[in-house]
């Protein structure tokens, strides 16, 4: 969630400026990982301060205390670099002012290969499905 914030503050940024293209180097296959794995990190930081000042008797202290912080940091990066990769990838699909492969390729054949609403269609459908997992695979309270 950090990494997808983090990438499209380029475009809040570009909007308030009225600068076009919007979608630039955050907007990269490149740019997304970086930022992907410096949110991953700062959320790492964020846990690791959140911990100290949980209250003793709560769940995800006990579960965050019993995990190493080399495997938090392990599971931070990998969580960031999947969101910035995966925003990437999802915002190919309908930006065509985005260059995802650059430096190695210009231009951006992806986009308009499936309709926004169709877009934003399945992404609902993937939510719903990944809410009922969760809610079908958490532990018992
Ligand atoms: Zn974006």
């Amino acid at each position: 969630m950090a990494a997808n914030v983090l990438i499209d503050v380029e475009v809040l940024y570009y909007m308030s400026r009225h600068e076009l293209p919007l979608h630039r180097g955050l907007h990269t296959y490149l740019g997304g990982g970086a930022a992907g794995l410096l949110a991953g990190l700062l959320m790492w930081g964020v846990v690791l301060l959140l911990v100290r000042v949980m209250p003793v008797s709560s769940r995800w202290k006990q579960r965050l205390t019993q995990t190493s912080p080399t495997r938090l940091l392990r599971q931070s990066l990998f969580a960031g670099l999947i969101g910035g990769l995966s925003h990437v990838f999802l915002d190919s699909l309908m930006h065509d002012d985005m260059h995802p492969l650059w430096p190695f390729v210009t231009g951006n054949t992806l986009a308009g290969s499936i309709s926004v609403a169709a877009l934003h269609i399945g992404l609902g459908l993937l939510g719903l499905f990944a809410l009922v997992l969760w809610l079908m695979l958490r532990e018992p309270q």
